[in-house]
């Protein structure tokens, strides 16, 4: 499979979404060049949950079995309160039979060398600190910081939530900020936590998750609600974490005391209420940039991912390009709209801070039966339901 209309492209942002477009478009015999402000790749972040919609399509770029064998299958989910009462339970296990693809857990550095191995050397141009775009009828022109001039047939912008090429299609757009910030760290301990099983626990605004990662490695997070912007110095915040999560199940002091101040990290929660419109002529965007979710999913990565393959698709079966956008905008907006929609719920319920609300929330997910919990992590995780394209 090839696409006349487009022979080259470039991506700007080598993230988990701007990597995979790279994979899957080279795949469609698209020449794709990546434009990476950081100096290396993979650097990043702490742990995340890759559910079976994203291991289908990471199958389709031929990365998912290095993933699964880096990671750690997730088998049940669990949320339960302060004090360790179980209130809810999900069975991503049972995925697992009802989709082919297991919901896998990885460090994001090893995510990342795995989706850059995947690419040729040079695909990805590391340390471009800005750029200029000048789209025309026929191409667009990229001038980037130290002197390159590219002229491609597309544009994408998979440069994360302060995408300044967002920025650029459409200046009026807003983040929105949830109320909540968020804490995450990576430790060694591996006796402290059950394998296969996520364990989050909801208080009064605030929660606490637990994930293991590898067979070494345990993934945490922590939410606070909080005026945006606070900002802390490391030792600060390890004590804030550390004051306010005193009491709670374990391991949950254990964890944070076994994470360097330092190596904790820290981010306010904000997302985009969804957007109709992502592209402009030659120029469209992905992952973050245009649908970023709050993480009450565990899906913004996913999305990223579902949406590198859409796009491609759509490119492969369209006559030009703002066919393949608009079908690619067409197929993709109504989902990942439902996801932010859905992500934003149930965090204004897990962030609940009144303690009547918080109790009426606890005893309405104790009743939720099994059966609800999962026929809604199927709608969840059960896409792409279309056929997959055929490779080359
Ligand atoms: C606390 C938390 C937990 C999460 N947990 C999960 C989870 O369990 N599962 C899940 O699926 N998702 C999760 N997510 C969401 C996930 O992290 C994001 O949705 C995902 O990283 C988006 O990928 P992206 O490639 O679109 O953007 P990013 O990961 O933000 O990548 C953007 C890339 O663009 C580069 N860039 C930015 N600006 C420029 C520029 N001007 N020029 C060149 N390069 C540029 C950046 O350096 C970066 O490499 C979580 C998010 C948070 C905050």
């Amino acid at each position: 499979m090839s696409n006349a209309t487009i022979q080259r492209a470039m991506i700007i942002g080598g993230g988990i979404g701007g990597l995979c477009a790279a994979i899957v478009l080279r795949q469609i015999g698209i020449d794709v060049t990546v434009l990476e402000k950081a100096p290396v790749l993979g650097n990043v972040g702490a742990g995340l949950v890759l559910w079976p919609n994203a291991i289908r399509v990471l199958r389709q770029l031929g990365a998912a079995e290095a993933i699964i064998n880096a990671g750690s299958a997730i088998d049940h989910g669990q949320i339960r309160t302060a004090a360790g009462k179980i209130l809810s339970r999900s069975e991503p296990g049972e995925l697992r039979q009802l989709l082919g693809e297991p919901t896998v857990a990885i460090h994001r550095a090893d995510l990342h060398a795995i989706l850059l191995s995947l690419l040729p050397a040079g695909v990805v141009r590391l340390g471009v600190s800005g750029f200029t775009v000048a789209p025309s009828q026929t191409g667009v022109t990229v001038n980037s910081a130290g002197g390159q001039t590219d002229r491609i047939d597309l544009l994408i912008g998979a440069d994360g939530i302060h995408s300044q090429v967002r920025q650029q299609l459409f200046p009026a757009v807003k983040l929105r900020y949830a109320g909540y910030s968020a804490w995450r760290g990576v430790v060694n301990a591996p006796d402290t936590v059950a394998e296969g099983i996520t364990t989050e626990m909801w208080g009064r605004g605030s929660r606490f998750g637990v994930v293991p990662i590898d067979a070494r490695r345990v993934y945490w997070y922590a939410t606070l609600n909080q005026p945006a912007g606070r900002d802390y110095s490391p030792v600060s915040q390890k004590a804030l974490l550390q004051q306010h999560f005193a009491g709670w199940m374990r391991p949950v002091e254990s964890l944070l005391e076994a994470t360097p101040a330092e190596a904790i990290l820290h981010h306010d929660i904000y997302d985009i209420a969804p957007l109709l419109r992502w592209s402009q002529g030659r120029i469209t965007l992905l992952g973050d940039a245009v649908h970023p979710t709050t993480p009450n999913m565990g899906q913004g990565a996913c999305m990223a991912i579902e949406s590198a393959w859409a796009l491609a698709r759509s490119i492969a079966a369209a006559p030009d390009v703002p066919t393949a956008l608009a079908a690619y905008e067409q197929e993709r907006q109504p989902r990942t709209a439902w996801i932010t929609n859905q992500s934003w719920q149930i965090g204004r319920l897990g962030q609940l801070e009144n303690g009547l609300g918080c109790r009426l929330r606890d005893a309405v997910l104790a009743l939720t039966p099994a059966s609800v919990v999962k026929t809604r992590l199927a709608k969840v995780t059960a896409y792409p339901d279309a056929p997959l394209f055929n490779q080359p």
